[in-house]
C-alpha cells in the first residue's frame, strides 16, 4: 500500500465494543455461527512470509524476475494448499501494464513579470507523466491555485468553477477542505478523508479539467507522510495500467512540490500560501490565477509488459457461483533507495508478504474445514504500490461477476507485534459486513477500535477500494494497538517504529524472532468471517447514505440472480 499505517498514534479514547453499524442496517442478516476455530498453520505463515521477503525475491516489483519467482511460488503454494485455479482453469489473470521511467529532468522553473524561480528535481519537486511519450515538456504553462482541486456536484462544491484550465497547471492542496475538524461533520466528512482528498483524485480531476500540469503541495500532516516517501515513490520506474482507446484524458505532468517551494511561488505572485489555504477551505472558494508560468522537461523510458494477478479458489457446495473474496497484494517496491548500510532491496516483509502468506494459510484452512456453500476466492494482486493497478484491473475485468461477489476481506501489512485485545477497523460503519465482523469478534473475545486517523483516508488506499468503488462491500481490518503485553503504549511504539524506520524501505525485513500469535489471532477472525459469509444466505450491503450504496444497488438490480 502506498503510505499506510492506520494504527499509528491511536488515542485510547477511541476504544469501542463494536463497530458502529446502525441496528436497522443489520436487522435480518443471516450470520451463521462458526463452531470450531480454523486449523490455520503458523508454519505456513512464517515460511511463506520469510520466502517472499527474502533477497532472492528482490522486493517483488512487477515486471521483474522478482515477479516471476513470486507468481510461480504462489501457484505452488496454492496448489499445495489443495485449492483450485481461480480463472477458468488458470492460476493467473494477465494484467497489461506499462512502466514509465522519467530521466534527465530539467529544473522546474517559474517565471513571470518579476519572478524567475528554479527548483531542483527530487529535493524540491517531483513529477512524472502517465503518457507513453518519450519526451515530456511543460512550456510556460500558466499556474492557477485551485485550492483543494475538488469538483463535487453532489456537495455543491467546485474549485474549478469559472476557470478554463486547458494547457494550464493546477497548484493543489492535499487532503480535503475540512480535514482539521475534530468531528466527522463537515462538507467532506470532517476529520475523515473522502476520496476527494486522495492524490489520485487530484490528478484525475485536473486532467478532466484539461490541465497540462498538476502539482500537489506537500504538507506532512494532511498528506500523512513525509517528503522522503513522496520523493522515493515519485522517482524511478512508475507502473500504470495500459490505456485502452476510451481511456480518460491525462495531464502532461503530475507531481508534487515541497511546501516552501509553494510558498516561494505564492510570494512571487504577491500572495501568501497560508492565506490562500484558509480561503480554500471556505465554500464558494474561487480559483486564483497566479500570473506566473511553469516550465520543465524530462525524457521517459517506456516498457510495456504483462504482470499477473494470481487467483485460487475453493469451490462452494450449493451456491458455487456466489463468491467470498479475499485479497492481498503480492508486489512491493523492488530495488529502492539504499539505506545507510547500502542495502537497496525493499523486501516488503510486513508490506505485504504477510498479507500474501495469509491468503495461502487461510485457503488451506478453509480447504481442511471443507468448502462452504459459496465459493471462497483468494486473489493475490499485482501493482498495488503503483496505485492498486492489479485490483483495479481485476475489478474492471472480474472473473466472478461483481454482482455475485458477496463481499471481501482485504489484508495489507499485518503488524507482527504480538496479541492485541482489539482490532483496528478502517472504514468502520460503512457496510453491513461490520455485523459479520462484530459476530466474529464476540466469538474470539476481542473488540474493535475505529481507525485513529480517518483524515488519512486509508479506506481509499488499498486493494479493497478497487472493489468498493464498484459497489462490492469490503472489510479492511488491521491488528489492534491495545497489545496484551504493554497495552496501547506498546502498540503505538511498534507502529511508530514501523512507520519511521521500516515502512517502504530496505528495513521492512523478516525477523525470525517475531511473535506471530497476534497475527494468528487476526487470521482466526478473518477465517470465521469467511465461513460466516460463505454459508450465509444474505447479501450484505453498504449502509443507507454511504458513498458506494447506490453503485451496489444498481449492479444488484441489473442481475436478478445476484446480490
Ligand atoms: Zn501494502
Amino acid at each position: 500500500m502506498k503510505y499506510h499505517n492506520p494504527i499509528a498514534a491511536a488515542p485510547a479514547l477511541l476504544l469501542a465494543a463494536c463497530v458502529s453499524t446502525p441496528a436497522q442496517d443489520t436487522a435480518g442478516l443471516d450470520i451463521p455461527a462458526v463452531s470450531a476455530p480454523g486449523d490455520i498453520s503458523r508454519e505456513t505463515m512464517v515460511e511463506v512470509t520469510r520466502t517472499l521477503s527474502s533477497d532472492e525475491f528482490e522486493g517483488r516489483a512487477p515486471g521483474t524476475p522478482g515477479e516471476e519467482k513470486t507468481v510461480n511460488y504462489l501457484i505452488e503454494q496454492f496448489r499445495a494448499a489443495g485449492l483450485q485455479p481461480g480463472n477458468n482453469g488458470s492460476w493467473v489473470q494477465e494484467v497489461p501494464l506499462v512502466e514509465i521511467t522519467g530521466k534527465n529532468y530539467a529544473p522546474l522553473t517559474v517565471s513571470g513579470a518579476n519572478a524567475n524561480l528554479s527548483f531542483n528535481f527530487a529535493s524540491q519537486w517531483v513529477g512524472v507523466t502517465y503518457r507513453e511519450d518519450q519526451q515530456t515538456r511543460l512550456d510556460t504553462s500558466e499556474l492557477v491555485f485551485v485550492g483543494y482541486g475538488i469538483n463535487a456536484p453532489e456537495r455543491g462544491w467546485n474549485d474549478y468553477e469559472g476557470v478554463d484550465m486547458r494547457g494550464k497547471t493546477a497548484v493543489i492542496l492535499v487532503n480535503d477542505p475540512d480535514y482539521e475538524m475534530e468531528t466527522l461533520d463537515g462538507p467532506f466528512g470532517g476529520r475523515a478523508m473522502t476520496y476527494y482528498g486522495r492524490w489520485t483524485y487530484k490528478f484525475e480531476e485536473a486532467a478532466r479539467q484539461g490541465a497540462a500540469g498538476a502539482l500537489i503541495v506537500h504538507d506532512t500532516f494532511p498528506a500523512a507522510y513525509g517528503w522522503n516517501v513522496v520523493e522515493s515513490s515519485w522517482s524511478g520506474p512508475q507502473a500504470h495500467a495500459q490505456r485502452g482507446p476510451d481511456a480518460p484524458r491525462l495531464t502532461q505532468v503530475n507531481g508534487w512540490v515541497q511546501k516552501d517551494v509553494a510558498q516561494a511561488i505564492m510570494q512571487a505572485a504577491g500572495r501568501d500560501l497560508a492565506q490562500l489555504s484558509a480561503q480554500a477551505k471556505q465554500r464558494g472558494f474561487k480559483a486564483v490565477p497566479l500570473g506566473l508560468a511553469a516550465s520543465t522537461s524530462f525524457e521517459n523510458d517506456i516498457r510495456r509488459f504483462q504482470s499477473r494477478n494470481v487467483i485460487a479458489m475453493l469451490p462452494g457446495t450449493t451456491r458455487p457461483d456466489e463468491v467470498v473474496m479475499h485479497t492481498a497484494h503480492w508486489d512491493h517496491l523492488g530495488i529502492c533507495t539504499p539505506d545507510e548500510t547500502g542495502d537497496n532491496i525493499c523486501n516488503g516483509a510486513v508490506d505485504n508478504a504477510t498479507g500474501t502468506a495469509a491468503l495461502v494459510a487461510l485457503g488451506a484452512a478453509h480447504r481442511r474445514a471443507g468448502p462452504t456453500e459459496r465459493t471462497q476466492v483468494f486473489l493475490a494482486v499485482t501493482a498495488e504500490e503503483s496505485g492498486l493497478l492489479g485490483a483495479d484491473y481485476y475489478a474492471a475485468n472480474p472473473v466472478f461477476p461483481l454482482s455475485k461477489t458477496v463481499g471481501g476481506i482485504n489484508m495489507d501489512a499485518f503488524q507482527v507485534a504480538g496479541p492485541a485485545r482489539d482490532v483496528t477497523v478502517v472504514g468502520g460503519g460503512k457496510s453491513q459486513l461490520d455485523a459479520f465482523l462484530d459476530a466474529a469478534l464476540r466469538q474470539v473475545g476481542r473488540v474493535a477500535t475505529p481507525e485513529a486517523s480517518p483524515q488519512n483516508g486509508y479506506y481509499y488506499r488499498s486493494d479493497h477500494f478497487a472493489f468498493a468503488k464498484r459497489g462490492v462491500p469490503f472489510l479492511y481490518v488491521d491488528g489492534g494497538e491495545d497489545l496484551i503485553d504493554g497495552g496501547r503504549a506498546a502498540g503505538a511504539r511498534v507502529a511508530a517504529d514501523y512507520t519511521q524506520n521500516r515502512y517502504h524501505g530496505p528495513k521492512d525485513e523478516f525477523d525470525p524472532n517475531w511473535d506471530w500469535s497476534g497475527v494468528m489471532a487476526d487470521l482466526q477472525l478473518f477465517y470465521r468471517i469467511g465461513r460466516k459469509l460463505g454459508n450465509s444466505t444474505s447479501w450484505p450491503n453498504w449502509v443507507e447514505g454511504d458513498e458506494f450504496r447506490a453503485i451496489r444497488d444498481r449492479s444488484c438490480a441489473a442481475d436478478p440472480g445476484g446480490c
